[in-house]
């Protein structure tokens, strides 16, 4: 059986690549892009990063920045009116993860609403495969964390039934992404943290995962040893360049290994706790990723002991075994190393997580990621999980 391998059709990747920010555009023919944002890159000025070499080629863009973090549909239905005038010809999404998916879904969005194929995001969620998108996306991270500028998904919160979805297709594929790792050094602790972890847990599960394939798992592998080895010090020291763009390049890798294989029971739970508890996305999977390794390990005893080795938690010579519980135990240890706090340190309430507990498995299962996990849980075992991340016992 082939895999498919998807990716964007070009990446500039390295410090300063921004600057080439018109002339890719040019390669593609594009000259009216609508740059979607988020208020705190209009405010702190970072967006100048992307909007001063598209005006000193001639280029006026406009902005979109009435973007929210954990994009929801209302953000993307208001952003898909604006696609809908006709008066671009590209987006350029420049952010976090969240302008990124919203940059796609508008697209997605906005061409399903022209062909009839859909008026809301829910129309497009898994397993409906959403490969037509509208106008193509330029994505430009500014985290080092999601992939998304290399990835065939979305996610987007359905603010009416309180779920994050997973939207999926080739819709979703960025046209092209400008990975500047200078863009990241003003990225703060807790969201260097965050959104490192989430890089780590794609390349992880990736790796991990039933529908990994050999092309992924050399993406996931590169991933997994930058990750493990800069992003202590990208946490410690925000300056520190060569940190900074490994950190960079670990996330895109693994981007391109997930998108290409999959991501899995992390994931799957992660998701219904930022919907629920407005979890930023990258903590809650840094939560719930040494209990759920844990739980896996033994069905995929080789695949965790060699994620072990690259990660850096186990030698290269030692057994199976032993890595696999270094793995277990380095991600525990690296949890408190990043100061991750636990679902109560975060601020929820022990009575509102009970309660939600049998929803977010039924949400958990629903999005398919589960199913890709080494070992497949049952809804009880996805609940007993929930109560071990709660307990912080990991
Ligand atoms: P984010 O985009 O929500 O940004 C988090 C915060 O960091 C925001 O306040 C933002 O303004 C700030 N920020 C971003 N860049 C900064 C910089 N350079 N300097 C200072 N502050 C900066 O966070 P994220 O973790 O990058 O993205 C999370 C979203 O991505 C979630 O919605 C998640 O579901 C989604 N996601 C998508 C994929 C995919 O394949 N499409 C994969 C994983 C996660």
């Amino acid at each position: 059986m082939s895999a498919a391998i998807v990716s964007p059709r070009l990446m500039l990747v390295g410090g300063g690549s921004v600057k080439e920010l018109a002339g890719m555009l040019a390669k593609f023919g594009l000259s009216r892009p609508l740059v979607v944002t988020d208020p705190y890159m209009v405010r702190s000025g970072l967006v100048r990063r992307c909007l001063d070499p598209l005006e000193a080629a001639g280029i006026a863009a406009a902005v979109f920045s009435d973007t929210v973090p954990e994009p929801t549909d209302t953000v993307i239905d208001a952003g898909a009116a604006l696609l809908q005038a006709g008066l671009y010809d590209c987006l350029i999404g420049f952010g976090g993860g969240s302008p990124i998916d919203t940059a796609k879904a508008m697209s997605i969005l906005a061409h399903g609403r022209a062909a009839g194929a859909g008026s809301h995001m829910r129309d497009f969620k898994v397993p409906v495969q959403a490969d037509a998108a509208g106008l193509p996306v330029i994505a430009i991270p500014t985290t080092a964390g999601t992939g998304s500028e290399a990835t065939r998904f979305t996610v987007i919160t359905d603010t009416e039934r309180g779920e994050k979805m997973l939207i999926a297709g080739l819709g979703a594929l960025p046209l092209a992404a400008v990975v500047d790792y200078e863009l990241t050094f003003t990225v703060p602790k807790r969201i260097t943290a965050d959104t490192g972890v989430d890089s780590l847990t794609h390349a992880l599960e990736a790796y991990v995962s039933r529908r990994a394939n050999p092309y992924s798992d050399t993406q996931a592998l590169a991933a997994m040893a930058l990750i493990g080895a800069n992003l202590r010090t990208a946490y410690a020291e925000p300056d520190n360049a060569p940190a900074r763009e490994a950190m960079m390049l670990g996330a895109m890798q693994a981007g391109i290994a997930f998108t290409n294989s999959s991501v899995a029971l992390v994931h799957g739970m992660s998701r219904p706790i930022g919907a629920a508890f407005h979890v930023p996305h990258g903590l809650s999977n840094a939560m719930l990723l040494p209990a759920i390794t844990r739980f896996g390990l033994e069905a995929a005893q080789a695949r965790y002991a060699q994620a072990a080795r690259h990660i850096g938690f186990a030698l290269p010579g030692e057994p199976d075994g032993v890595a696999t519980e270094k793995l277990a135990d380095g991600l525990a240890q690296l949890n408190r190393d990043l100061d991750v706090p636990t679902p109560g340190g975060f601020g929820i309430d022990k009575a509102a997580w009970d309660a939600r507990l049998e929803v977010m498995a039924e949400q958990a299962l629903a999005s398919g990621s589960p199913a890709n996990n080494p070992r497949v849980p049952s809804k009880a075992e996805i609940v007993a999980l929930y109560q071990v991340v709660w307990s912080g016992n990991q």
